[in-house]
């Protein structure tokens, strides 16, 4: 795979300082970040990246001496000054949508301001507003220092993997050794995880009920994706499957389902139990 590599700021909020971050994106990653609605979704399941996370909460810091840098907070009159001019604006659209200005001035406050695919074809006053006061937020926020990304998120600390841009924390496998085995688990079914995703929305699409351009839609397709994997694919029914073929013990048929071998011998007893009856 051809790598580029390239220099980026980032804060480190556990160390105060500011770090060089290098940006490796393989081939994979850049064609993930490239489609607008997977780049945020973990490969695995409907959470969002750890990278994704990251990018919905930038701070905005002031650098020290030495690299060293500290998160500017945010005062009241910060808000005062994000308020009033949120309010400004959201007075403008308002007469926008009056049509005050011309027939094409709403649009283009919502092209300018807004995202467009979270408003969820929601492009009320009250819809712009809370797109609005959030950025004006962060707008006024950033005038007092430097905006940038941080490099971990909350409870991550030193020595920690860095974010990841294919996984969620709960699925990165250099993240802890619960992460690792539940990486080990699903990535099996990386396949048919996928066919059920294509299955699903070619039902919601039929059914006009998820429209494709709603960030939600696609959170409730790979829900609903995985919910299904697993009823299929239950540790259970799977440990039946590997007895039936005899070729692998206990110790390592848990290894290879990534769970512990007392789980193992507990489905086994369930599994009797059931045929018992
Ligand atoms: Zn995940």
């Amino acid at each position: 795979m051809k790598k580029s590599m390239k220099m980026q700021d980032a804060f480190d909020p556990y160390l105060e300082r500011m770090v060089s971050q290098s940006e490796t994106s393989s081939g994979r990653i850049k064609a993930k970040l490239s489609d607008s609605y997977a780049w945020c979704f973990c490969e695995l399941c409907e959470k969002p990246t750890e990278y994704s996370a990251i990018l919905e909460a930038p701070k905005v810091v002031k650098r020290l001496q030495r690299r060293n840098a500290k998160v500017v907070s945010r005062r009241e009159t910060i808000y005062a000054a994000a308020q009033e001019r949120a309010d400004a604006l959201i007075l403008r659209y308002e007469q926008a949508c009056e049509g005050k200005f011309g027939p094409y001035e709403a649009a283009r406050m919502l092209m300018h301001y807004c995202d467009i695919p979270e408003m969820q074809g929601d492009r009320s006053v009250d819809g712009f507003r809370e797109q609005i006061e959030r950025k004006m937020l962060f707008a006024e926020w950033a005038r007092h220092g430097e905006p940038v990304w941080t490099t971990r998120l909350p409870g991550q600390t030193d020595g920690d993997a860095k974010p990841s841009k294919l996984y969620c924390e709960t699925h990165n496998p250099r993240r802890s050794d619960d992460a690792r085995r539940a990486y080990q688990r699903d990535r099996r079914f990386i396949l048919e995880y996928h066919d059920f995703i294509e299955k699903i929305w070619s039902q919601v699409i039929n059914a006009g009920s998820h429209p494709t351009w709603d960030i939600e839609s696609h959170a409730h397709v790979r829900r609903e994706a995985r919910r299904q994997l697993q009823a299929l694919k239950s540790p259970t029914s799977m440990i039946g499957d590997f007895l039936t073929q005899g070729t692998m013990n206990q110790a390592e048929i848990a290894r290879h389902l990534g769970v512990s071998r007392q789980a193992v011998s507990a489905a086994i007893r369930r599994l009797a139990k059931k045929s018992a009856e």
